[in-house]
C-alpha cells in the first residue's frame, strides 16, 4: 500500500480556495499535474497548497511513485472539476497523479490506484464512480492515461481497482488463503503462536505474537502431512500461513 502522508493546508487557505466543508463524498476524480519539471513531485504539490496556491484552485491528494500526500480531508468542496458547483466540486474527492521527469510514472499510476481504492473502501463509493477530470469539463485530463501511451490507458486502471478490490475482499466463501512467498517478510494482523514443529498441538506452542508492526522473516514454507503450508521462521519456529494472522510486510 502506498504510504499516505498528511500535510493538511491551514484554515485561511480552506477558506480562500475552496467551497469549504460539504463534500457528499460520492465520486473520485482522476487527474494529472501536466508539469513535468523533475521537482513537482507529490511533496512539492502538498507544499504548493500548503503555502496557499496563487491559482484558484485544490485537490484533496497528490500521488507521486513514491507516496500520496494529503492536503485536504474528504469533507472539504476542493476547486479541481471545473464545473462550478457541479458534482465534481461538491461531491468529489481528486486525486492529482504526478508526471515529474525522471519520476516513474507506471509505479505513481499504481500507486494512485492504491490510494484510490483505499478511498472507495473508506468512503463507500463504487468503481462506476470513479472517473477522469474529463468526466466534468471535457478538459483532456488526465491526458497521459487517456493518450494511452505512456503505459496504462484509463480501462487499465480501473482494471487495476478492481483487481486490488478482489485481493483485498474479505475472504468469506473460500475458506483460507496463505501466505505464499518464499522466503519473505510478514507483519502479524491477528494474534497467533509460534510453535515449534508443524503440527500445531498445544505441547509444540513457543510464544504468543501479537499483532502490530514487527516484522517477522520467513526462512521457507513447509507442509503438514495434510498440506496445510507452515511458515518456518528466522528464530527455528512455524507460524501459520494463514492471511487471517498474517500479512505480507
Ligand atoms: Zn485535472
Amino acid at each position: 500500500m502506498v504510504t499516505i502522508r498528511k500535510n493538511l493546508v491551514s484554515q485561511s487557505i480552506i477558506n480562500s480556495v475552496t467551497s469549504s466543508t460539504g463534500n457528499g463524498r460520492k465520486w473520485i476524480t482522476v487527474h494529472e499535474t501536466d508539469n513535468e519539471r523533475a521537482t513537482a513531485n507529490a511533496d512539492a504539490h502538498g507544499r504548493l497548497q500548503a503555502n496557499g496556491n496563487s491559482r484558484s484552485a485544490s485537490w484533496h491528494y497528490s500521488v507521486d511513485d513514491k507516496e500520496a500526500v494529503q492536503s485536504f480531508n474528504h469533507n472539504i468542496r476542493c476547486w479541481a472539476a471545473g464545473d462550478g458547483s457541479g458534482n465534481g466540486n461538491y461531491n468529489s474527492i481528486h486525486v492529482e497523479i504526478c508526471v515529474n521527469e525522471g519520476g516513474d510514472y507506471k509505479k505513481a499510476v499504481k500507486n494512485a490506484a492504491e490510494l484510490v481504492k483505499k478511498i472507495m473502501k473508506d468512503e463507500n463509493i463504487s468503481l462506476a464512480n470513479v472517473v477522469q477530470h474529463n468526466h466534468w469539463s471535457g478538459k483532456n485530463c488526465p491526458s497521459k492515461m487517456r493518450s494511452g501511451k505512456c503505459g496504462y490507458t484509463w480501462a487499465q486502471f480501473k482494471d487495476m481497482l478492481k483487481e486490488i478490490t478482489t485481493v483485498s475482499k474479505p475472504s468469506t466463501t473460500n475458506k483460507n488463503s496463505y501466505f505464499t512467498t518464499n522466503p519473505g517478510k510478514i507483519k502479524v494482523i491477528k494474534g497467533c503462536w509460534q510453535y515449534s514443529g508443524t503440527s500445531f498441538n498445544k505441547k509444540q506452542r513457543e510464544q504468543k505474537v501479537d499483532a502490530g508492526p514487527t516484522i517477522y522473516t520467513v526462512v521457507k514454507i513447509e507442509k503438514t502431512k495434510n498440506g496445510t503450508p507452515r511458515l518456518l521462521m528466522k528464530n527455528g519456529t512455524f507460524m501459520t500461513a494463514n492471511k487471517k494472522y498474517i500479512e505480507k510486510a
